[in-house]
């Protein structure tokens, strides 16, 4: 039977009683409007090992900011819990905004350096909300591993930091993307999209690809990678945030000649903003 709880203090106390029956605990966090993404993340919780899979939903108001789309972010509470009770998870946490920043709460968890630039350039505020939830997610969980997908790379990049820093008790582990058959990378905002701007969006994984290809032939100029994600992006989608190269560690910008990478976009179809990477050498074909 899985159990569901919203308050804090339940939800440590059955991730405590799973590890004193020696259980380990596995631990998926999310914003919920759950979909084959972050399901794989819960299964590769259990295929690691995991006996006790903790799935957390919270739309978490401290990484959004005013303007963003916070109050229109889908939530599908029923549909999630029936999607983890087929998967076979055994709690979920689905605490209200209340539970988790009650009254008078004044703390803020920041990672410095790696969090400047990229997602941290564009949205301002954003990851220290981020790296504040997930170190309030981790005291809730105690020791576990903790399963982030790599479609938000630098956001694994800096919680696995956080983890390392504050001698969290946490293993983080980062899992490839999961995309649709047509390379779109799958993603709660993929909700928004009309059917002429998910037929845009797709720019995005033939960019992806097109630099794949280029990179399994040998191609290692990082302004001749980037290119080619510009190319099919440009004409599809209104505006552009970013596309770079970056170091798989910093997430600093890397030119000239690299021999690893990570192809990193961030870009507006009409009112939506859609993220997706490749990880070049690593990743396969999008
Ligand atoms: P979110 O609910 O968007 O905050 O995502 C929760 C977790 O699921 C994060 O670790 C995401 O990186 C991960 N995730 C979201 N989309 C995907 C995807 N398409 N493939 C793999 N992981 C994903």
């Amino acid at each position: 039977m899985m159990e569901v709880c919203h308050e804090r203090a339940e939800f440590s106390a059955a991730c405590e009683r799973a590890r004193g029956e020696g259980g380990r605990v596995g631990l998926v966090p999310t914003m919920g409007a759950l979909h084959a993404g972050h399901l794989s993340l819960a299964r590769a919780a259990r295929r690691d090992g995991a006996d006790f899979v903790a799935l957390t939903i919270f739309v978490n108001p401290l990484q959004f900011a005013p303007g963003e789309d916070l109050d229109r972010y889908p939530r599908t509470l029923e549909a999630d819990l029936d999607a983890c009770r087929e998967l076979g998870v055994d709690l979920v946490f689905a605490p209200a905004r209340d539970a988790m920043y009650p009254a008078g709460f004044q703390t803020e968890v920041r990672v410095t350096g790696i969090t400047r630039q990229l997602e941290g350039e564009h949205r301002p505020g954003h990851f220290d909300g981020v790296t504040t939830v997930v170190a309030k997610l981790f005291a809730n969980t105690g020791r576990c591993h903790a399963y982030f997908g790599r479609k938000d790379f630098q956001q694994w990049r800096i919680v696995e930091r956080m983890a390392r820093d504050l001698d969290l008790p946490v293993d983080v582990v980062g899992m490839p993307i999961v995309r649709e058959a047509d390379g779109l990378a799958l993603s709660s905002r993929n909700r928004y999209l009309s059917s002429d701007e998910r037929e845009r969006a797709l720019g995005i994984a033939r960019g992806l690809r097109s630099a794949h290809d280029a990179w399994q032939a040998g191609t290692r100029h990082a302004d001749a990678l980037s290119k080619l994600v510009r190319q099919e992006v440009e004409p599809a989608f209104d505006r552009i945030d970013y596309v770079a190269l970056a170091s798989p560690d910093t997430l600093e910008r890397v030119d000239g000649e690299v021999n690893e990478g990570v192809l990193l976009i961030a870009a507006h179809v009409g009112k939506t903003r859609l993220i997706d990477n490749l990880w070049l050498g690593v990743d396969t074909r999008p």
